[in-house]
């Protein structure tokens, strides 16, 4: 674990140019490249040709200028970029696992995660144990000699619980099992891989891109397992293919030199409105309140100047109540009833009835989340006083 790291800092070290001297690095337009040795070309199929491009799936220089980058952030050896979040859980994890295997995850996950780890993975005979991250000792006591990985999200969606990163790579090295941590809520705010995670997954379809107007994801980790992803003979990102459009990888790399800035505001915005709420007596989640049971968890694990991040959820009860609010958030302009987060416009959704609908009702119970449970992505509004009192009027 490197001392004081400062993940944006290791974004701004790093120098990359475009032809003819261009400040953002040229955009990948070719899906092959030309060799002038033919030799060159057996070597780059072997990965032995640092520099030279084969082919646009397995690697080209806008995708590697982005996943470099990346890699920075997260202080690995080497990164991947993929076209979607999901296309990275998925891949990272069947890297990882062959028919028999067993995982151990979090129950708490993004709903499509949750629906790939239960129902896709049952085709290849893959087991799951679904645990609470917050519970150490089910954690431990849900490992098989057969596990091969250890799941879960630094923050949880949607309940914003914190994992204990160092403990649960404590109990994934006893077990000779990896530990795969997704940060898609938390980028710069929490560094996975210095708190002890093998590899670290993301959806930048949210705040690293930030603009919501792609669909993107990332893996990054040591060479090894980045360099086993993409082996021509049988890594999954290369074989099954979902590679990110390089002119999508260039606009996203422009992007993350403001991530810091964003996530700063993005968490200022989203303590004042749960500060704000809470005052006001509305059931209210966000690590940043010092009521929040992984408060303390999460100030011993982040990176400092980021805050607590951009998400809160407010229990309005029942599922009628939150529809009803989110529908009069929308007519008055507060952001927009979509699914997603990360943008600049505030977004709300109610998690049971969207993006966590794949879990089923009795384990949304079973997780503590409410039917009334509305989730916001805190938006980059300039005067958050003014928006919270829209959100006041159409909630109380
Ligand atoms: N991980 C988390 C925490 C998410 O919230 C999402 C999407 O909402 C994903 C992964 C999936 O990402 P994508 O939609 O980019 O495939």
């Amino acid at each position: 674990m490197k001392k004081n790291f400062d993940p944006a800092t290791e974004i701004y070290k790093k120098q990359q140019f475009g032809e003819f001297g261009g400040v953002n690095p040229s955009i990948t337009d070719s899906a092959t490249y030309t060799f002038l040795e033919a030799e060159t070309m057996v070597d780059t199929f072997h990965g032995e040709a640092p520099g030279c491009f084969l082919y646009s799936r397995h690697w080209n220089p806008s995708n590697k200028y982005l996943s470099d980058s990346l890699a920075a952030m997260e202080g690995t050896e080497a990164g991947w970029v993929t076209g979607s979040g999901m296309a990275a859980i998925t891949c990272a994890i069947l890297q990882l696992c062959n028919a028999g295997d067993h995982i151990v995850s979090s129950v708490t996950t993004y709903g499509g995660t949750f629906a790939f780890l239960k129902n896709y993975l049952k085709k290849f005979n893959i087991e799951v144990t679904f645990v609470l991250p917050t519970d150490l000792e089910a954690i431990k006591k849900a490992v098989r000699p057969n596990t091969k990985i250890i799941y879960t999200e630094t923050m949880s969606n949607p309940l914003l619980q914190i994992s204990d990163i160092p403990s649960i790579s404590k109990i994934a090295k006893e077990a000779g099992a990896k530990l795969l941590v997704d940060n898609t809520f938390t980028p710069l705010i929490f560094s996975p891989y210095q708190l002890g995670a093998d590899v670290v997954v993301y959806s930048m379809t949210k705040f690293i891109n930030g603009k919501n107007d792609c669909v993107a994801g990332a893996i990054c980790s040591d060479n090894a397992y980045i360099n086993s992803l993409i082996d021509v003979n049988d890594g999954t990102a290369m074989l099954l293919g979902p590679v990110l459009d390089p002119l999508r990888s260039s606009n996203i790399l422009k992007n993350l030199y403001t991530l810091h800035i964003r996530m700063q505001k993005h968490s200022e915005n989203a303590q004042f409105v749960a500060e704000s709420l809470q005052n006001d007596g509305i059931k209210t989640i966000y690590p940043g309140l010092e009521n929040h049971p992984g408060h303390e968890l999460m100030k011993s694990q982040m990176n400092k100047d980021y805050g607590f991040g951009g998400i809160i959820a407010i229990d309005l009860g029942t599922k009628e109540k939150a529809f009803k609010a989110m529908q009069k958030m929308q007519q008055k302009g507060v952001g927009y009833l979509a699914v997603s987060l990360g943008y600049f416009n505030t977004l709300f959704s109610n998690s049971g009835s969207s993006t966590s609908s794949e879990v089923p009702e009795d384990i949304q119970k079973e997780m503590g989340m409410s039917p009334g449970l509305v989730r916001f992505s805190m938006g980059l509004d300039h005067d958050i006083e003014r928006t919270y009192q829209l959100i006041k009027e159409s909630i109380l």
